[in-house]
């Protein structure tokens, strides 16, 4: 641990110093089960069911014939474990097809029916865990199929994408709107003939795509798609079955199951990985939670006077730091990974977690597939009982191991904080930002020519690896990167905006660390304006194809930045030092000359074919003059344009000037 990390650590002063509330003091000696057969277990001697409920006074399971509606056709009594903390019971038959769900007595009093918390197969709304055969649900050749290879997480690009978004408007051509599905169809195209859909993604060339919640979760009502409801998908019912919603047929277990893997499938055929949004900080609903209604109080945290504490701002929050809770979320994750291929995991308000289940899940992963890539959000969205020291903050980063985090810095100094829509950045006019956007540049590593103590968010290089940092402008939260800069640029036309957009993603695809990127912004999508879209119709959150012949000039340009960061590992460093030492700033006083930011990747930085790449932003709204090195250089970018083989034009150095908004990248061998 640096000097700097000690003293930033001690400036977070914990608001709480406990591990445990006093309310949460008795889960401590709580017993755990680690068995891998729990709540259900088929075989030949039937059917098995096994319930982690240490202070159940009761329990039974109850048996259906359907996903929802109907009598029960059997209620078996559960036999207390005591020394697990399980209830078990079994049927000499194999249930292939039925419905269940557990009840207990807690307290003298039984609670409702539960699926339990770890149905892999729900009905329809997930109320009820369906008993399915989960091998007959494999698509053709699953068992050869395999994720990209991942050497390491700087090559990893991500998009970030809703189902709805994506497929459901009708310019999309696609036939399955809004499904799991959707992303199977191959050679769909816009009303102009431009590819959408999976072809789309292979056109502009990004390695993973990162899927906004897919499990089960609660409020759109699976049984009546025709409401169209839309919702991000934030509020977890059951964390290791699929979403209805995205199924041609929420009322049959199996189907969602299948067509998930089918799109996954799909994906990996196309050479692209998927990544899974994961929610396990937070439970949709607190006392009728499956956490709660299993084992009342354990898998969420309270404060000392028993409320449930809320690091989440969605009224609870879980509790990592407790055994059956943390081995929940490794064997959930593990689950996903083994048994539909998943090749990265993105955690929400990962720092209600502490560090040690974090290290845990990658640790775990890695063993399974090491091409799989964790990251998360390093900020909670509240105060918890967690001490700040434990919790897998962003600022804490350094202490895990293969995990990233999003960096902040970067977002907010290139287009101006997420919370005040007019506020502007460097890309943008605003000038002051420069030092926060070379925190990002350097992936928030430690480098001789970074002032930390001038950035904005972070004041110390909190990542020993530049594989610990995911750069981004904007994602599914805030408004997205054409409505920022509608607002933020109001007297400005489009034609500029995307002049200051190109700029904005180049610095961010140049950067050290993993870039990531929200689905249409490579067409200027936008949400009309609405910043928390997260249950927006459709008319404000689909992405409408017809963009894509309208703003081709911009899907070129991302194309082609794209292709540039694959083609040349100079942008894709693995080790901080390698950057210190290659990576070299020119010398700009930002107070005199603000909005300039200069650099080289020299030595042929990571093997790259080139010796040195020049990279000048100029995030003004005049054009700025710099001085190139005399050399023979090649014409990378300049004035809006890309090539990533350098086929622009050649220039042997001297005085150049960088129209406003845009960025010149020269290369010489
Ligand atoms: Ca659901």
């Amino acid at each position: 641990m640096s000097i700097a990390l000690i003293a930033a650590s001690q400036a977070l002063v914990p608001m709480s110093v406990a591990a445990q509330s006093a309310f949460d003091a008795r889960f401590v000696n709580y017993p755990v089960y680690a068995g891998d057969d729990l709540e259900l277990k088929v075989d030949d001697s039937g059917t098995h069911f096994r319930l982690w409920s240490p202070e159940a006074q009761d329990a039974v399971v109850i048996i259906y014939d359907n996903g929802q509606g109907g009598a029960p056709v059997e209620n078996i009594k559960m036999d207390r474990d005591a020394t697990t903390g399980t209830w078990t019971a079994s049927s000499p038959e194999r249930l292939l097809g039925k419905f269940y769900t557990f009840k207990v007595l807690f307290d003298g009093k039984w609670l409702d029916e539960t699926p339990g918390v770890w149905a892999k197969a729900v009905g329809v709304n997930g109320k009820r865990a369906a008993i399915i055969d989960l091998d007959a649900t494999d698509p053709d050749g699953w068992s050869a199929d395999r994720g990209p290879v991942v050497e390491s997480f700087s090559d990893v690009i991500v998009y970030e994408m809703h189902h709805r978004d994506f497929s459901l408007h009708p310019t999309s051509g696609i036939a399955n709107k809004g499904k799991f599905l959707a992303l199977t169809e191959p050679f769909t195209v816009s009303p102009e003939g431009l590819s959408t859909g999976i072809d789309h993604l292979k056109e502009l060339g990004v390695t993973h795509v990162h899927i906004l919640p897919s499990y089960d979760y609660n409020s759109v009502d699976e049984a009546n798609p025709q409401l169209n409801q839309y919702n991000w998908g934030y509020d977890p019912q059951n964390y290791n079955a699929p979403e209805g919603s995205y199924s041609t047929n929420p009322s049959d277990p199996a189907t969602r199951v299948r067509e998930m893997k089918q799109m996954v499938k799909a994906l990996h055929d196309a050479g692209i990985g998927v990544v899974m949004d994961v929610v396990y900080n937070h439970t949709a609903e607190n006392d009728g939670s499956n956490f709660e209604l299993t084992a009342p109080g354990y898998y969420h945290r309270h404060w000392d006077d028993g409320r449930y504490s809320d690091a989440s701002g969605c009224g609870n929050e879980t509790a990592s730091d407790r055994q059956q809770m943390r081995d929940y979320i490794v064997n959930s994750v593990k689950y996903w990974a083994d048994e539909y291929h998943i090749d990265g995991f993105r955690f929400d308000l990962m720092a209600i977690h502490d560090i040690d289940t974090m290290n845990e899940v990658a640790a775990e992963l890695k063993k399974i597939n090491p091409s799989i890539f964790v990251y998360g959000e390093g900020w909670t969205a509240g105060d918890s009982p967690l001490p700040v020291e434990r919790r897998a903050l962003k600022e804490n980063v350094s202490k895990m191991q293969n995990i990233a985090v999003f960096s902040d810095d970067i977002r907010d100094a290139i287009k101006g904080h997420y919370t005040n829509a007019e506020d502007r950045g460097f890309a943008t006019g605003k000038p002051g930002s420069e030092e926060t956007v070379k925190i990002g540049i350097v992936g928030a590593t430690a480098h001789p020519q970074v002032d930390y103590k001038k950035g904005a968010n972070s004041k110390f290089p909190y990542a020993s690896s530049p594989e610990m940092i995911v750069n981004y402008i904007s994602c599914h939260d805030d408004m997205c990167l054409t409505d920022k800069l509608r607002k933020s640029m109001p007297e400005e036309s489009d034609s500029i905006r995307q002049a200051a957009a190109k700029l904005a993603q180049t610095i961010v695809f140049t950067s050290q660390g993993t870039p990531f990127m929200f689905a249409g912004e490579e067409i200027f999508r936008d949400k009309k304006g609405v910043h928390n879209s997260y249950k927006s119709p459709d008319s404000i959150n689909a992405i409408d194809w017809t963009l894509k012949a309208r703003n081709a000039d911009l899907f070129n340009y991302y194309k082609g930045l794209i292709a540039l960061r694959k083609a040349h590992p100079a942008f894709r460093m693995t080790d901080a030092k390698e950057i210190a030492r290659n990576l070299v700033f020119d010398k700009i006083d930002s107070s005199k000359t603000p909005n300039l930011i200069s650099y080289s990747l020299r030595n042929h930085a990571n093997g790259d074919s080139w010796n040195e790449i020049k990279l000048v932003f100029n995030g003004s709204s005049e054009p700025q003059t710099v001085k190139i090195a005399k050399g023979d250089w090649k014409i990378v970018a300049i004035d809006g344009k890309i090539s990533p083989d350098a086929d622009l034009g050649a220039t042997s150095g001297g005085s150049m000037t960088i129209s406003p908004y845009s960025a010149l990248i020269l290369a010489r061998e």
